[in-house]
Protein backbone atom coordinates (compact mmCIF):
# COMPACT_ATOMS: atom_id res chain seq x y z
CA UNK A 1 0.00 0.00 0.00
CA UNK A 2 2.68 2.80 0.89
CA UNK A 3 6.08 2.20 1.83
CA UNK A 4 9.12 4.49 3.49
CA UNK A 5 13.01 3.95 2.53
CA UNK A 6 14.95 5.68 4.47
CA UNK A 7 12.73 8.62 5.08
CA UNK A 8 14.12 11.63 7.43
CA UNK A 9 12.66 15.11 7.83
CA UNK A 10 14.38 17.90 9.23
CA UNK A 11 12.12 20.82 9.88
CA UNK A 12 13.41 24.09 8.65
CA UNK A 13 14.64 24.74 12.28
CA UNK A 14 17.37 21.81 11.62
CA UNK A 15 14.95 20.12 13.98
CA UNK A 16 14.81 16.49 12.67
CA UNK A 17 11.31 15.19 13.25
CA UNK A 18 11.39 11.84 11.79
CA UNK A 19 15.19 9.69 11.19
CA UNK A 20 15.75 6.97 8.65
CA UNK A 21 12.31 5.61 8.49
CA UNK A 22 11.55 2.37 7.04
CA UNK A 23 8.09 0.56 7.10
CA UNK A 24 6.13 -0.94 4.65
CA UNK A 25 2.39 -1.09 5.01
CA UNK A 26 0.70 -3.88 3.36
CA UNK A 27 -2.96 -3.04 1.34
CA UNK A 28 -5.98 -4.25 3.92
CA UNK A 29 -3.87 -4.20 6.95
CA UNK A 30 -4.73 -2.38 10.32
CA UNK A 31 -1.83 -0.35 11.91
CA UNK A 32 -1.58 1.16 15.48
CA UNK A 33 0.95 4.20 15.42
CA UNK A 34 1.77 5.03 19.40
CA UNK A 35 4.04 7.27 20.98
CA UNK A 36 4.41 10.23 22.80
CA UNK A 37 4.13 13.84 22.42
CA UNK A 38 6.79 14.77 19.68
CA UNK A 39 7.94 11.28 18.51
CA UNK A 40 7.09 12.15 14.58
CA UNK A 41 3.45 11.04 14.84
CA UNK A 42 2.02 14.02 12.81
CA UNK A 43 5.07 14.14 10.52
CA UNK A 44 4.40 10.88 9.38
CA UNK A 45 0.83 11.47 8.34
CA UNK A 46 1.93 15.01 7.05
CA UNK A 47 4.46 13.04 4.93
CA UNK A 48 2.09 10.76 3.89
CA UNK A 49 -0.43 13.30 2.89
CA UNK A 50 1.95 15.38 0.82
CA UNK A 51 1.95 18.30 3.27
CA UNK A 52 5.66 18.15 3.57
CA UNK A 53 8.23 16.60 1.83
CA UNK A 54 10.93 14.22 3.24
CA UNK A 55 14.35 15.98 3.67
CA UNK A 56 15.76 12.42 2.61
CA UNK A 57 14.41 9.27 1.37
CA UNK A 58 11.88 8.13 -0.71
CA UNK A 59 7.87 7.30 -0.25
CA UNK A 60 6.11 5.13 -1.98
CA UNK A 61 2.01 5.13 -2.61
CA UNK A 62 0.44 2.11 -4.44
CA UNK A 63 3.73 1.23 -6.02
CA UNK A 64 4.24 5.17 -7.44
CA UNK A 65 6.98 7.37 -6.03
CA UNK A 66 5.25 10.13 -4.24
CA UNK A 67 8.50 11.31 -2.65
CA UNK A 68 8.22 14.79 -4.77
CA UNK A 69 4.64 15.96 -6.08
CA UNK A 70 4.02 18.74 -8.09
CA UNK A 71 1.32 21.10 -6.87
CA UNK A 72 -0.88 19.74 -10.16
CA UNK A 73 -0.84 16.07 -9.03
CA UNK A 74 -1.24 16.46 -5.05
CA UNK A 75 -4.87 16.84 -5.33
CA UNK A 76 -5.13 13.38 -7.38
CA UNK A 77 -3.04 12.03 -4.73
CA UNK A 78 -5.39 13.21 -1.56
CA UNK A 79 -8.18 11.76 -3.05
CA UNK A 80 -6.34 8.32 -2.47
CA UNK A 81 -6.76 9.09 1.07
CA UNK A 82 -9.30 9.89 4.05
CA UNK A 83 -8.70 11.74 7.52
CA UNK A 84 -10.21 11.37 10.53
CA UNK A 85 -9.41 14.13 12.78
CA UNK A 86 -9.61 13.88 17.04
CA UNK A 87 -11.72 17.14 16.81
CA UNK A 88 -13.86 15.89 14.21
CA UNK A 89 -13.63 18.99 11.90
CA UNK A 90 -17.18 19.02 10.58
CA UNK A 91 -18.75 22.16 8.77
CA UNK A 92 -20.86 23.76 11.22
CA UNK A 93 -22.77 25.51 9.14
CA UNK A 94 -23.85 22.56 7.01
CA UNK A 95 -25.93 19.66 7.91
CA UNK A 96 -24.66 16.55 7.91
CA UNK A 97 -26.23 15.16 5.01
CA UNK A 98 -24.07 18.35 3.13
CA UNK A 99 -21.04 17.54 4.88
CA UNK A 100 -20.84 14.65 2.98
CA UNK A 101 -22.35 15.29 0.19
CA UNK A 102 -19.72 18.65 -0.04
CA UNK A 103 -16.52 15.87 0.13
CA UNK A 104 -17.88 14.52 -2.98
CA UNK A 105 -18.58 17.71 -4.54
CA UNK A 106 -14.96 18.78 -4.17
CA UNK A 107 -13.84 15.60 -5.90
CA UNK A 108 -16.45 16.16 -8.87
CA UNK A 109 -18.55 14.03 -8.07
CA UNK A 110 -21.80 13.84 -9.71
CA UNK A 111 -24.83 14.62 -8.08
CA UNK A 112 -26.54 11.21 -9.09
CA UNK A 113 -23.41 9.65 -7.33
CA UNK A 114 -23.81 11.84 -4.32
CA UNK A 115 -27.76 10.88 -4.01
CA UNK A 116 -26.91 7.70 -4.24
CA UNK A 117 -23.52 7.47 -1.77
CA UNK A 118 -24.43 9.69 0.85
CA UNK A 119 -27.37 7.44 2.09
CA UNK A 120 -25.33 4.78 1.74
CA UNK A 121 -22.34 5.88 4.08
CA UNK A 122 -24.84 7.28 6.72
CA UNK A 123 -26.28 4.09 6.57
CA UNK A 124 -22.93 2.63 7.55
CA UNK A 125 -21.77 4.26 10.20
CA UNK A 126 -25.46 4.13 11.88
CA UNK A 127 -26.91 7.38 11.33
CA UNK A 128 -29.67 7.44 8.63
CA UNK A 129 -31.79 9.48 10.80
CA UNK A 130 -29.59 12.38 11.36
CA UNK A 131 -28.73 13.45 8.05
CA UNK A 132 -30.55 16.58 8.08
CA UNK A 133 -28.57 17.94 11.42
CA UNK A 134 -26.30 19.88 12.05
CA UNK A 135 -23.19 18.48 13.26
CA UNK A 136 -23.82 20.60 16.63
CA UNK A 137 -26.77 19.39 17.97
CA UNK A 138 -24.93 15.54 17.65
CA UNK A 139 -23.20 13.74 20.30
CA UNK A 140 -18.94 13.84 20.12
CA UNK A 141 -19.72 10.27 19.18
CA UNK A 142 -21.82 10.89 16.39
CA UNK A 143 -20.11 13.60 15.10
CA UNK A 144 -17.07 11.78 14.95
CA UNK A 145 -19.09 9.01 13.30
CA UNK A 146 -20.50 11.70 10.33
CA UNK A 147 -16.53 12.49 9.87
CA UNK A 148 -15.59 8.59 9.61
CA UNK A 149 -18.88 8.63 6.42
CA UNK A 150 -17.23 11.94 5.08
CA UNK A 151 -13.61 10.12 4.55
CA UNK A 152 -14.79 6.79 3.16
CA UNK A 153 -17.62 8.49 1.21
CA UNK A 154 -14.78 9.14 -1.83
CA UNK A 155 -13.79 5.41 -1.53
CA UNK A 156 -10.36 6.22 -0.55
CA UNK A 157 -7.33 3.42 -0.59
CA UNK A 158 -5.91 4.32 2.86
CA UNK A 159 -7.67 6.18 5.99
CA UNK A 160 -5.80 7.24 8.34
CA UNK A 161 -7.22 8.61 11.77
CA UNK A 162 -5.24 10.65 14.00
CA UNK A 163 -6.25 10.08 17.16
CA UNK A 164 -10.03 9.55 16.68
CA UNK A 165 -11.35 8.91 20.07
CA UNK A 166 -9.48 10.91 21.85
CA UNK A 167 -12.46 12.79 22.43
CA UNK A 168 -14.48 10.29 23.09
CA UNK A 169 -15.51 8.36 26.10
CA UNK A 170 -14.68 4.44 26.36
CA UNK A 171 -18.20 2.83 25.28
CA UNK A 172 -18.33 5.12 22.27
CA UNK A 173 -14.70 5.16 21.70
CA UNK A 174 -15.56 1.04 21.33
CA UNK A 175 -18.35 1.86 18.82
CA UNK A 176 -15.84 3.83 16.76
CA UNK A 177 -13.61 0.80 16.78
CA UNK A 178 -16.31 -1.18 15.40
CA UNK A 179 -17.10 1.27 12.23
CA UNK A 180 -13.18 1.08 11.71
CA UNK A 181 -13.18 -2.32 11.70
CA UNK A 182 -15.82 -3.01 9.51
CA UNK A 183 -14.21 -0.29 7.01
CA UNK A 184 -10.93 -2.06 7.34
CA UNK A 185 -12.69 -5.93 6.65
CA UNK A 186 -14.18 -4.10 3.50
CA UNK A 187 -10.60 -4.00 2.12
CA UNK A 188 -9.77 -0.16 2.84
CA UNK A 189 -6.16 -0.03 4.80
CA UNK A 190 -6.51 1.79 7.93
CA UNK A 191 -3.18 3.86 10.01
CA UNK A 192 -4.49 4.46 13.45
CA UNK A 193 -2.48 7.08 15.69
CA UNK A 194 -3.36 6.55 19.09
CA UNK A 195 -2.73 7.23 22.83
CA UNK A 196 -5.57 4.89 23.38
CA UNK A 197 -3.89 1.88 25.72
CA UNK A 198 -7.41 -0.06 26.03
CA UNK A 199 -7.78 -0.02 22.40
CA UNK A 200 -5.09 -0.96 21.49
CA UNK A 201 -4.43 -3.62 23.64
CA UNK A 202 -8.43 -5.09 22.74
CA UNK A 203 -7.43 -4.86 19.14
CA UNK A 204 -4.49 -7.34 18.46
CA UNK A 205 -3.06 -5.24 15.47
CA UNK A 206 0.15 -4.22 14.67
CA UNK A 207 1.76 -1.73 16.59
CA UNK A 208 4.27 0.46 15.24
CA UNK A 209 6.07 2.52 18.30
CA UNK A 210 7.96 6.39 17.36
CA UNK A 211 9.95 7.49 19.89
CA UNK A 212 12.51 10.86 18.78
CA UNK A 213 11.36 10.37 15.57
CA UNK A 214 12.81 6.59 15.26
CA UNK A 215 10.82 3.25 15.11
CA UNK A 216 11.53 1.40 18.19
CA UNK A 217 8.96 -1.13 17.56
CA UNK A 218 7.38 -2.63 15.26
CA UNK A 219 4.89 -6.08 16.01
CA UNK A 220 2.21 -8.05 14.80
CA UNK A 221 -0.74 -8.74 17.38
CA UNK A 222 1.01 -5.97 19.76
CA UNK A 223 -0.36 -3.77 22.68
CA UNK A 224 0.47 -0.11 23.96
CA UNK A 225 3.22 -0.86 25.65
CA UNK A 226 5.64 -3.40 24.78
CA UNK A 227 5.74 -6.74 26.79
CA UNK A 228 2.52 -6.07 28.68
P1 LIG B 1 3.84 13.91 17.40
O1 LIG B 1 2.72 13.98 16.43
O2 LIG B 1 4.28 12.50 17.70
O3 LIG B 1 3.55 14.68 18.66
P2 LIG B 1 5.26 15.65 15.58
O4 LIG B 1 5.48 14.96 14.28
O5 LIG B 1 4.17 16.67 15.65
O6 LIG B 1 5.13 14.58 16.75
O7 LIG B 1 6.61 16.40 16.00
C1 LIG B 1 7.86 15.76 16.05
C2 LIG B 1 8.89 16.80 16.40
O8 LIG B 1 9.05 17.73 15.32
C3 LIG B 1 8.51 17.64 17.61
O9 LIG B 1 9.65 17.82 18.41
C4 LIG B 1 8.05 18.94 17.03
O10 LIG B 1 8.33 20.02 17.90
C5 LIG B 1 8.84 19.06 15.73
N1 LIG B 1 8.06 19.76 14.72
C6 LIG B 1 6.85 19.40 14.26
N2 LIG B 1 6.43 20.26 13.29
C7 LIG B 1 7.42 21.18 13.15
C8 LIG B 1 7.59 22.33 12.30
N3 LIG B 1 6.66 22.70 11.41
N4 LIG B 1 8.73 23.03 12.45
C9 LIG B 1 9.67 22.66 13.32
N5 LIG B 1 9.58 21.60 14.14
C10 LIG B 1 8.46 20.86 14.05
Amino acid sequence: MFEFHNVTKIYKNKFTAVKDINLKIEKGSFSFVVGKSGAGKTTLIKLLIKEVNPTEGTIFFNGEDITYLSSRRIPLHRRKVGVVFQDFRLLNKKTVYENIAFAMEMVGQSPKSIRREVPNVLSMVGLSDKATNFPNELAGGEQQRIAIARAVVNRPDLIIADEPTGNLDPETSNEIMKIFSEINRRGTTLLMVTHDRTIVDMMKKRVIELKNGRIIRDTEEGDYYEGF
